[in-house]
């Protein structure tokens, strides 16, 4: 048996790929996006990016009822999405084994919130495995193929961002190819009309009870004894790491089956200890529990609802508590010492220009998900709101139903793929409500944020194959809007036009703003430069925020190893000092 190191995302899919999972499906969402990536590379599985959570949940469903085993991978904030299909899939059952991924993002390091989708697992009294490293990673995925199957229910595997990414050896195995089960016509069982669904639910209770027994004895939920019985520490996922970073000599219950939880086993532990301590990232999903079984727990509120754990913010807590300290359970964790870098608009984004100009023309602009959501951040600061992937539309249209006035003064702005992940339904819906709003759709041909996957408008699918693109100003057109207009003009005075005319139209109106992503098109000209000479220091290059020119001693400077040569900021200078350097000198500039 040979070893490797992967990531978690990578063990993942290693495990789906020994379990023999036939058909992967997912929308990419950071930290889980190379989980169907990884998996895409394996022979004999069928990978696809989906236009949205819920449908790669409902492919996955439909996958899973002919009899494949099936995984489906998303981000937390993308199980809302999958929400609705996956809270009745728990009463349907699975026909081939069906495990959904969920990666979670403790601390927001690219989310736009920090939701413990552990409660999804409850809500829809499924089980819940959540692996503490990457062995486990693939492990927990084969065994949940299995529970799955065993007890016909969907699975869900938890991960958080330190699991997915961080590395540790996995000892590879070998594929078990079990073949498709076999294709089963049961109305009464997949038909979820109200009364097929009256008779789903004692089963999905029923249920819970068998797999809080499986629980109890699942290896995955082990007691580690220590050198003391003063206190014991109940933990899951990359906790459990970090507690025994932080104090490797205390007995510790590791739980890796978490819902539902082994009553009997915590049970078991906390009466060899003396006090208990349920350490969680993010809610206290457990303790919560574990208090109502009528288990006393020590220091309920020692961590915070907030944030990410690290060995050290549980070393300072315990050590508080040890010593009688209040833990001051209302604080984040502490701040850390290292310079804060603020995330910002890649040098030679395409669609620095966009927002530029509305800005300019202080406009109300509604943003969605996406790179270009940083558009908000200074020195733009050119962006109004940000709730989820889809919401910028139908908020605009709130805005003028609440305002009719306000569809004059506002945007709102959607990249490719997150409109054809969910901002087609509000467009359709402010065509049906004779709405004049103006949405700006930024094409760049690719998903930017998470890494530069294909989605249905480029055409080409996951694991590379040149397919049919959906032409999204044709597809606009097609919903009846007559006001399409279609640019890739880099010229600020044009695009100023066309965005003034369209937002003063009283018709609904969408511009498509197709510019490739700088970094996948790689289409970068010779860096510019600026004539320290011709600069007067007026600023207004920088204005748009490209990373590139920075102020030095009064003027003006780019750095010749990251700038595209876009151009943007040479339109900006009114004195003409930006250009492309003199071959052979460092002043003055070629005539180009
Ligand atoms: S040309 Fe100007 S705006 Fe474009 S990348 Fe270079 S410095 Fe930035
Ligand atoms: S806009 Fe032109 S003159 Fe003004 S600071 Fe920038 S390079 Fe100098």
């Amino acid at each position: 048996m040979t070893g490797e190191i992967m990531t978690g995302n990578e063990a993942i899919a290693r495990g789906a790929f020994e379990a023999g999972v036939t058909v992967g499906t997912a929308y990419p969402g950071t930290p889980s996006t190379e989980i169907l990536e990884s998996l895409a590379r394996y022979p004999g599985i069928e990978c696809n990016w989906s236009a949205n959570e819920k449908v790669a949940l409902e492919v996955a469903i439909g996958a899973s009822l002919e009899g494949a085993r099936v995984l489906a991978a998303m981000k937390h904030v993308g199980v809302n999405v999958a929400a609705d299909p996956l809270l009745t899939l728990s009463y349907i059952g699975v026909g081939g084994g069906l495990v959904l991924v969920s990666a979670d993002d403790p601390g927001m390091h690219s989310s736009q919130n920090e939701q413990d989708n552990r409660h999804y697992a409850r809500f829809a009294k499924i089980p819940l495995l959540e692996p503490s490293d990457s062995q486990e990673a693939k492990n927990f995925v084969i065994a949940a193929m299995d529970i799955s199957e065993e007890y016909d229910t969907p699975v869900m595997l938890r991960t958080t961002t330190r699991i997915s990414h961080s590395r540790t050896v996995v000892k590879l195995g070998e594929r078990t190819t079990t073949g498709n089960r076999k294709y089963q016509k049961k109305p009464a069982k997949h038909v979820m009309l109200p009364g097929f669904a009256r008779q789903r639910h004692p089963f999905v209770e029923k249920r819970l009870l068998a797999l809080a027994n499986e629980a109890e004895k699942s290896p995955f939920n082990r007691i580690e004894t220590g050198t003391s019985n003063e206190i014991g520490i109940i933990c899951s996922g990359i906790v459990y790491q970090y507690v025994k970073e932080a104090f490797p000599s205390f007995p510790v219950l590791k739980l890796g089956f978490t819902f539902p939880l082994p009553v009997k086993l915590i049970e078991k532990f906390c009466s060899e200890v003396e006090k208990i301590l349920v350490i969680e990232e993010l809610d206290p999903f457990m303790a919560e529990q574990i208090k109502a079984h009528g288990i006393r727990i020590s220091g309920y509120s020692l961590f915070a609802p907030i944030g990410e754990l690290s060995p050290e913010i549980i070393h300072d807590r315990i050590s508080r508590f040890q010593k009688n300290v209040n833990p001051a359970s209302a604080e984040a964790p502490p701040e850390k010492t290292i310079p804060q870098r603020p995330p910002i608009l890649c040098p030679g984004c395409s669609h620095r220009g966009i927002f530029y100009t509305l800005k300019k023309l202080k406009l109300r602009i509604v943003g969605d998900i996406g790179c270009y959501t940083l558009a908000a951040l200074y020195p733009l600061q050119a962006m109004d709101t940000c709730v989820c992937m889809g919401a910028s539309i139908g908020m605009a249209l709130g805005m003028e139903k609440a305002n009719p006035r306000t569809s004059m003064q506002t945007v709102a702005v959607i990249g490719d793929s997150t409109f054809l992940h969910s901002g087609i339904t509000p467009l359709i819906d402010a065509v049906y409500n004779d709405s004049s709003i103006t949405v700006i759709i930024l094409d760049n041909s690719t998903t930017g944020m998470t890494g530069h996957q294909e989605h249905p408008g480029t055409g080409t699918t996951l694991q590379g194959k040149k397919n049919k693109a959906v032409n999204i100003a044709a597809l606009c057109r097609g919903l009846g809007i007559e006001r399409v207009v279609e640019t890739d003009t880099s010229d600020l005075d044009t695009l100023r036009r066309i965005i003034e005319k369209e937002v003063a139209s009283r018709e609904l109106s969408v511009i498509v703003y197709r510019r490739p992503c700088i970094l996948k098109s790689r289409t970068s000209s010779d860096p510019l430069h600026i004539d320290p000479e011709k600069c007067n220091g007026c600023k207004a290059c920088l204005q748009p925020g490209c990373p590139s020119i920075r102020f030095l001693d009064g003027k003006a400077l780019i750095d010749p190893g990251t700038c595209t040569g876009c151009g943007l900021c040479r339109q900006l200078c009114k004195r003409d000092a930006i250009g492309i350097r003199k071959k052979g000198g460092n002043r003055g500039h070629e005539k180009d």
